[in-house]
């Protein structure tokens, strides 16, 4: 399985908008965040942000088998109409795996593309199988209280990758909310790890990152004008507690 970081920035992205890289003594662009995934027999994309099609056209990608989405957050849907143009000229295939909470966002925010993808709901826990890939849904906390986010397990015969790249617990006590651990790669949010103050309101708990004990942790959806920290100190803050720091497009082999 290869999989490709399409984007490693937050919601605004780095630069943000009206800013320049140079502002927060960023190395290069962080687009919003995105995966996509590769194996023998498949072509999965994780999230549609708003510059997917930049990574994909990177890595030569010409078709999808299916899409799949943590969340409804704009900057993890935000390049959904342009993924429906591809779907309608039958370029990508149509299968669209969200939540149910996720189907009524889009539907309300978008109803001028609901006859456009083949919408499957997921249920936290029960895994998808699309050809040699084995997608399990695992229930996150992010943001609202109520708001349904997920993670994604993603497995191969002999390779498993963990995507939660917007979250801030994990949920095990919920219908396959424990399933997180021991992955061969993680691509999980850097918030806990570079800057934990902005999570002090929640309750006390484990570190998440250290928590799913990956073989190896790429941190992503971060943003250097936020953190007013420049690249190369947040990669070595990242380095020190055994972490790397991911950029766009990078491509890892698990
Ligand atoms: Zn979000």
């Amino acid at each position: 399985m290869q999989c490709t970081l399409l984007g490693t920035g937050d919601v605004t992205g780095v630069p943000a908008p009206f800013r320049a890289l140079d502002d927060a003594g960023a190395a290069a662009r962080r687009r919003r965040p995105g995966l996509l995934v590769e194996t023998d027999e498949a072509t999965v994309l994780f999230d549609v942000p708003p510059e997917f099609r930049e990574g994909v056209r990177d890595r030569g990608v010409r078709s999808l088998d299916a899409t799949f989405v943590t969340h409804w957050h704009h900057d993890h849907v935000g390049g959904v109409d342009d993924l429906s143009l591809s779907a309608r000229a039958d370029v990508v295939a149509d299968d669209l795996y969200r939540t149910p909470t996720a189907g009524e966002h889009f539907h309300r925010e978008k109803p001028y593309l609901a006859d456009r993808f083949d919408e499957h709901d997921l249920a936290h826990g029960e895994p998808v199988t699309v050809a040699d890939v084995t997608v399990t849904p695992i229930p996150v906390s992010h943001d609202r209280p109520a708001f349904d986010a997920l993670a994604f397990r993603v497995e191969t015969d002999d390779a498993t990758l963990l995507y939660a790249p917007d979250f801030e617990t994990w949920c095990p006590d919920m219908p396959g909310g424990d399933d997180y651990r021991n992955a061969d790669l993680a691509i999980l949010e850097a918030t806990s790890v570079v800057a934990p103050h902005m999570l002090d309101d929640l309750a006390p708990r484990e570190d998440p990152v250290a928590d799913a004990a990956a073989h190896r942790t790429v941190l992503v959806h971060l943003n250097e004008h936020l953190l007013a920290r420049d690249t190369a100190t947040v990669a070595a803050d990242v380095a020190d507690q055994g972490y790397e720091l991911g950029t766009d497009f990078e491509t890892y082999v698990v």
